[in-house]
């Protein structure tokens, strides 16, 4: 991966239907999307004087970035340029739902210069995907990938694991597919239910749909297993991709590179300063208004956490962290957790070799458990 400039997330938070096991910030309908962004790119051209060099990448994330009329994201994307300046290659990403994407819409995207599509699949399996409360079928995704690759080329594609009534073969069925329509990249994350109240009561009735810890890693194996005799080895503990073909944006969030966030409930981070936008519209909108930023919260980490942050970040990468910088931010522990840390390190959740500290195979698995020590 190389080393780039900042980039820029841009929060849409319009969504058509809520999801079963929605944890963002998104509405249903498009109610108030037209004063949404124009507080959006008022708050682009307030925070201009943020950074000097040029964007190095945009990410347009949601809710439901193709939900919304193309001009909008077209406007937000200019102002973003005659802001900060883009770099000529710049990754210019949008997430979008398989409805969404018809060949006009596709076009439209292309036009006003996404580059890259993340496409929110999660299943090709329709018995999967009514639980989830999605808005497609499994035929409407294979045709949304298929259309996005011959058009962009460059097309990320969502899988969940642990979805009710999924089984290993279901899900490996689900990665053949993606994997044979020729995306460059893929996303795999477990779906998370205790935050989802529907989910959580069809586990109380059916517990038999869901998975347990041992069978959800045994599932992701399989992912790991059938991404990289694809071509698409592991570069992230959720994200595979082909050489080259790695999320610029989101790598960003992982080697401690500066991201402006703009639009509701975003986060920016310029090397050393964490800040939070409002997660709350009409608040958003006012603070915007009445000052030009709509940051809630503050952060700067004292340099011993930073330096934890860094390598926790690190870790998730495949590639790991200097083994210099594991030292620093071990030494800045106190003595309990980095006995603590040491015996994750005898137990062979990491290793360390050619000058880095990574992850193994079965620290990969139980990352929290060496996280937690770093947070
Ligand atoms: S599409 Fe994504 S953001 Fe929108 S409701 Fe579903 S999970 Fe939430």
């Amino acid at each position: 991966m190389r080393d780039g400039g900042p980039g820029a997330y841009v929060h849409v938070p319009f969504c058509a239907h809520r999801c079963t096991y929605c944890s963002f910030t998104a509405l249903e309908g498009l109610n108030g999307e037209a004063a949404y962004f124009d507080a959006v790119v008022e708050e682009i051209r307030s925070r201009r004087s943020e950074i000097v060099t040029p964007l190095d990448t945009i990410y347009f994330g949601g809710g439901t970035p193709s939900y919304v009329e193309p001009g909008r994201l077209k406007a937000v994307r200019d102002v973003l340029e005659e802001s900060f300046g883009l770099v000529a290659d710049a990754e210019v990403t949008a997430e979008g739902n398989p409805d969404d994407l018809d060949d006009e819409r596709l076009g439209a995207l292309q036009a006003l210069g996404v580059n890259r599509l993340s496409i929110g699949v999660q299943s090709l399996a329709d018995a999967e995907l009514t639980p989830l409360e999605r808005r497609h079928d499994a035929d409407a995704a294979r045709r949304a990938v298929s259309r996005a690759v011959l058009r962009f080329g460059n097309v990320s594609a969502d899988l969940m694991i642990g979805i009710p009534g999924q089984t290993r073969e279901s899900l490996r069925s689900s990665v053949d597919g993606l994997l044979g329509s020729g995306i460059g990249h893929l996303s795999v994350y477990l779906l998370e239910i205790e935050k989802a109240p529907k989910l959580v009561a069809l586990r109380r009735e059916q517990p038999d749909l869901f998975a347990d810890d041992d069978e959800m890693a045994t599932r992701w194996e399989d992912v790991d297993a059938l991404a990289s005799a694809s071509g698409l080895p592991r570069y992230e503990v959720s994200n595979w991709a082909r050489p080259g073909f790695e999320s610029r944006h989101n790598s960003k969030y992982w080697d401690g590179s500066p991201v402006l966030g703009f639009g509701v409930a975003a986060h920016s981070f310029d090397g050393r300063t964490r800040r939070a936008n409002s997660g709350a519209m009409l608040e958003y909108a006012r603070l915007v208004r009445e000052k030009g930023s709509a940051f809630v919260s503050e952060a700067a980490l004292p340099p011993g956490a930073a330096q934890r942050e860094r390598v926790l970040l690190g870790l998730r990468l495949s590639a790991g962290v200097a083994e210099g910088a594991y030292e620093a931010a071990r030494a800045s522990l106190g003595r309990i957790d980095r006995e603590r840390l040491d015996d994750r390190e005898a137990a062979g959740l990491l290793m360390r070799s050619g000058g880095r500290v990574r992850l193994t195979r079965e620290g990969t698995l139980l990352s929290n458990e060496v996280f937690s020590l770093l947070l």
